[in-house]
């Protein structure tokens, strides 16, 4: 990668040729993140890109950034290594529906338990992709897919409800056809010291092209608030604005259950960090050590 850093452009970003299907959401969301990088100024070489394994799991590859493409639901321990060892660096996690909540739901809940530091981004296609076509854990009641011919017998998980159930400190959803939405969904949540849950609605044109309508947005909401992230009517003409107080938990899982899908911030709390609190553990015993080993050379 490159070790010129100053200053950050989109084209400075630039990495591998994205090879993702015609359409593809994803494409929208690595503009989407280098173009904040570009916003934010943020440092190349002090960033990593984490990611598990689908379709998301390429997007380290395509950014100038340092990348890891590891394992199937890996993703977070991978990342909580690097927040505990090398604390300086600003981590991005990519995973999709399928690695975030299904082989990595185990490594979802520590990572919001753990609430370290990241921003965690959740590519919703309600599909397993890159496999061609199985359902998923969000994948819609009915749906045809591969592994489910006779369509998809169960409800799918809210990943809202799910990050919201298990306390996470900082809960976002937006979608990365609604650009200026997008950007400033990642702005409060690399903003926010701890686990930045973001759950972002994909399209996948290849294998689920109904999953989310991005040509009517008379099915959107969209929470507001002046520490929340605005509403983007230009994207989404026909939405619905809704007040919310993003520190109301019993609010945000309202908005939630909502028939009509609602983007913007949904929760947002300040709380103790593991990595902080580990870091902070390491260093005192550290000193400890340290003051043990001179009091045995003490005469
Ligand atoms: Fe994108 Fe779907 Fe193609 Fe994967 S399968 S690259 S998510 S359109
Ligand atoms: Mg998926």
């Amino acid at each position: 990668m490159s070790t010129t850093t100053n200053p950050v452009t989109l084209k400075e970003l630039k990495a591998a040729d994205p090879r993702w299907c015609t359409g593809c959401g994803d494409y929208t969301i690595l503009v989407g993140l280098r173009r904040f990088m570009v916003q934010r100024q943020i440092d190349p070489v002090n960033t990593v890109n984490v990611s598990g394994i689908g379709c998301s799991g390429r997007l380290p590859h395509y950014m100038n950034t340092y990348g890891i493409h590891s394992v199937h639901g890996r993703a977070i321990p991978v990342a909580l290594g690097l927040a505990l060892g090398r604390p300086e660096l600003k981590l991005f996690i990519s995973s999709g529906d399928g690695d975030a909540l299904s082989i990595g739901g185990n490594h979802l809940i520590h990572g919001i338990h753990k609430n370290f530091n990241c921003v965690f981004v959740l590519f919703d296609n309600q599909i397993y992709g890159l496999t061609k076509n199985q359902t998923s854990p969000t994948t819609k009641k009915g749906l045809v897919t591969m592994t489910q011919p006779q369509g998809s017998p169960l409800s799918p998980i809210n990943p809202v409800q799910f990050a919201l159930g298990l306390g996470a400190t900082f809960v976002a959803s937006t979608a990365e056809w609604m650009g200026q939405h997008f950007l400033d969904t990642l702005d409060v949540a690399y903003q926010h010291p701890g686990f930045s849950f973001v759950h972002v609605a994909q399209r996948c044109p290849k294998f689920n092209p109904s999953a989310w309508n991005h040509e009517d947005s008379r099915w959107i909401s969209f929470l507001e608030h002046d520490n929340g992230v605005p509403a983007d009517r230009k994207a989404a003409p026909d939405a619905t604005v809704v007040a919310h107080d993003p520190s109301d938990m019993a609010k945000a899982f309202e908005h939630a259950n909502g028939l009509t899908t609602s983007f913007g911030l949904f929760y947002c709390q300040e709380r103790p960090r593991y990595d902080t609190l580990t870091l902070d553990a390491t260093e005192k015993a550290v000193k400890k050590d340290k003051g043990s080993l001179l009091d045995s050379f003490a005469i």
